[in-house]
């Protein structure tokens, strides 16, 4: 068994899905995953941030444009104006929701699964009856009944364990030799539907190449494998032939928009290989990452974006404020305030970390602990794997730059958005 998994981007439009039959081709024994089309997470997040603001019009009418751009792939794919019955289903249900739902500010993250999670839904049970038209035969798979899920909404991590006996079984139910499953979606434990975190199609594929023991993982991407570098940012990007799995999580990690951050553990323990491809070439190699590879030559930048820096200082200057690390970290853990980098200092410790929307409560929690509390948005972080000097110059220097933190290898600079 091999799995493909296919990006929101390589299916955005009908010729997107007819590429996705080509690259099947003849092969079987195929678990497909594939995300949501194009940018339709983006604006199932608005249809979710109309329902916040009660703004029930504004929640309709990006409904009503997400129909419209899913009935025109359909209708371009089967080559007539069509309706597929299970899509009016679910955008039904997804209109019952936005209309009825009584939104209470507790339950955010429980009804941003709810929605977001329809636009796999939708693309999977497309691309499913597309390929059933075109001979190929195929198991559409519920992926919510598939994976488990801790009981955590908007960022859960799967339980593979009790995963692993649901899968085989709703696969076991069919006699096909391929499988489409949605990316990004399971269930927690009370039989809620939760999301993997944005991005995380590819970490629902390593899940099941784990469960499955495949022999291997692809991504089909719109670039040609994995580059030193996002050349929308930084123009002379070059390729990477192979990488291992620790740099890759390094990498993800650092905010490389190669693959989510959790995609490799699940390959590594069972050592299979992740294939990053063309989804415009099936015959170019693109970048293996596996456990041992050449080592990297050129140097790597990363840049993550939407950060804001915390200064966090003790009121009280008589006690070091390192004996209370533990009491800051724990506030914003419980706040979900992911950190991506630490400075700290006899009276300052500095924290860049990923906008939130928990951040202003969490500063409000550090001040009842007395703690001084300054935060500065708009920022990025640029992370430099093997950076030399002219780099440093380059990018670490002038009076955007807030922080720089460098090790042997690694230089990591936090500054203001450019
Ligand atoms: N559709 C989801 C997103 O856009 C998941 C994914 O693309 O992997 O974040
Ligand atoms: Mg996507």
């Amino acid at each position: 068994m091999k799995v493909y998994k296919f990006g929101g981007a390589s299916v955005r439009n009908a010729d997107g899905v007819r590429n996705l039959l080509k690259i099947i081709g003849d092969e079987q024994d195929l678990f497909i995953i594939v995300s949501a089309m194009g940018k339709t997470t983006n604006a199932l997040e608005r249809v979710f941030a109309g329902l916040q603001r009660e703004d029930r019009r504004a929640a309709q009418e990006e409904i009503d444009a997400l129909r419209g751009y899913h009935a025109a792939i359909i209708d371009e794919l089967f080559g007539r104006p069509t309706r597929l019955e299970r899509i009016e289903r679910l955008f039904g249900e997804l209109e019952t929701i936005a209309a009825e739902t009584r939104y209470r500010p507790e339950e955010a993250e429980l009804w941003y699964d709810a929605i977001v999670a329809f636009g796999e839904l939708i693309s999977t049970t497309i691309i499913s009856e597309y390929l059933a038209a075109r001979g190929v035969e195929n198991c559409w798979l519920d992926m919510r009944r598939c994976l488990l899920t801790e009981q955590r909404h908007k960022d859960a991590t799967v339980d593979i364990a009790a995963s692993a006996p649901r899968l085989r079984e709703e696969m076991a139910r069919s006699s096909a030799r391929i499988f489409v499953g949605q990316g990004f979606i399971g269930s927690a434990p009370d039989g809620t539907t939760t999301t993997l975190g944005r991005e995380g199609s590819d970490y629902s594929a390593a899940v099941a190449a784990n469960i499955l023991g495949a022999e291997s993982m692809s991504v089909w991407k719109d670039v040609d494998g994995v580059l030193n570098a996002d050349p929308k940012i930084f123009p002379d990007a070059v390729q990477i032939a192979e990488l291992n799995y620790l740099d890759t999580i390094e990498l993800a990690y650092s905010g490389a928009q190669i693959i989510h951050p959790k995609t490799i553990k699940p390959l590594q323990n069972k050592n299979i290989p992740l294939y990053v491809r063309p989804f415009g070439d099936k015959r170019k190699p693109g970048t293996v990452i596996r456990s041992v590879s050449a080592p990297v030559e050129v140097p790597i930048l990363i840049l993550k974006k939407d950060q804001m820096l915390l200064t966090v200082r003790s009121r009280d200057f008589s006690f070091v404020l390192e004996e209370r690390f533990a009491t800051i970290f724990s506030l914003l853990e419980s706040h979900r305030i992911k950190v991506n980098l630490v400075h700290n200092s006899a009276v300052n410790l500095s924290l860049c970390a990923d906008d939130s929307w928990h951040i202003d409560e969490a500063i409000r929690a550090l001040r009842r602990e007395r703690f001084d509390v300054m935060k500065v948005d708009n920022m990025e972080l640029l992370t430099i794997r093997g950076y030399n000097d002219a780099l440093l110059e380059r990018y670490a220097r002038g009076p955007s730059v807030f922080i720089l933190q460098s090790t042997q290898s690694t230089a990591r600079i936090v500054r203001k958005r450019q």
